[in-house]
């Protein structure tokens, strides 16, 4: 028989965990899929659909703080995420479909690992910081750290991620996201992409390019990043960066797609983000 556990605050949340045995839940649309599949069960879940600590989005000195618990359709519909993020909304809005954006968490997406989740790619080219919560107190921690290996994490046995926190762009930081799947909705990634760049005098700064679905991880396409940085993002530049993101990955065949078509969509979307810059 499985506890299943409520708690309404965080301490108690980190309290519960502590439990070698217990299995946290936030919007359960991973979770579910992979316990139908392997036939597990828990002892002990906690729920986090109820703690505070893990909702809403707000700016703080700077930086824009999401919950671990907003869903995607909270975080497509926020003005802050919309003014201040538009790579992570338009993320938020290519995942699975409706019923999925109102259960599945950003939270989830992170922790469960997987290196096809579609938000991911955007906290790398968005510099995110992960803010994790455990009986030893709270500790930060770069996203580009905590994905170490296939869906092996940095997160300690019961901690939970509490917050994200991703510097606030500055009004002429460009962003671009881009997921290729089989077909337009409800597909999982074959290659998905996110990028920054901001622009001082034409020419490319802080460029930053995630992608996901290549490796064990979601990577940094910093080749690409190096060739694009200071350059103007002219149609040489596009061609460029496009052949140096393709040189960089070793993508693998596997259910859904070849290595060649996904080393051959990656430099094609890089090529169309450079191409679409606008100061
Ligand atoms: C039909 C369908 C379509 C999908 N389409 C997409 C898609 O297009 N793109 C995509 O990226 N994903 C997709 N997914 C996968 C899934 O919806 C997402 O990864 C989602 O973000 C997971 O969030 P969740 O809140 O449901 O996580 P859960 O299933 O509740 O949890 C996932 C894992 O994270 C852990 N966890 C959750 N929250 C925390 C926390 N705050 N602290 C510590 N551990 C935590 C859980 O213990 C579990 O191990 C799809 C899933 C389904 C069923």
């Amino acid at each position: 028989m499985t506890v299943a556990h409520r708690p309404t605050s965080l301490g108690d949340a980190i309290r519960l965990m502590a439990d070698p045995v217990a299995v946290a839940v936030a919007g359960c649309t991973d979770l579910l899929v992979a316990d139908l599949a392997t036939g597990r069960r828990h002892a002990a879940v906690v729920d986090l659909s109820r703690l505070p600590e893990l909702k809403g989005v707000r700016e703080d000195g700077g930086v824009i703080d999401l919950g671990a618990g907003c869903t995607f359709t909270e975080l497509r519909r926020d003005p802050l995420v919309r003014s201040h993020l538009s790579s992570l909304a338009e993320a938020a809005a290519t995942i699975g479909g409706w019923q999925i954006q109102n259960r599945a968490t950003l939270g989830g997406n992170i922790v469960n690992a997987s290196p096809a989740g579609d938000a991911l790619p955007v906290l790398l080219a968005l510099d995110a910081t992960l803010v994790l919560g455990g009986t030893q107190g709270t500790r930060e921690i770069a996203y580009e750290s905590f994905h170490q290996d296939y869906r092996k994490t940095a997160l300690r046995q019961g901690e939970l991620l509490v917050r994200i926190r991703i510097p606030r762009p500055s009004s002429t930081t460009w962003q671009a996201f881009r997921k290729v799947g089989t077909r337009e909705a409800q597909a999982i990634s074959k290659v998905v992409v996110a990028m920054s760049a901001s622009l001082a005098d034409g020419a490319l700064r802080d460029v930053r390019i995630g992608a996901g679905s290549l490796a064990p991880t979601p990577v940094r396409l910093r080749a690409a990043e190096g060739v694009l940085t200071g350059r103007v993002p002219d149609a040489a530049a596009a061609d460029d960066a496009a052949s140096a993101a393709r040189a960089e990955v070793r993508p693998l065949d596997d259910v859904r797609s070849t290595a060649r078509y996904r080393r051959w969509a990656l430099g094609n979307v890089v090529r169309r983000f450079v191409r679409g810059i606008r100061a």
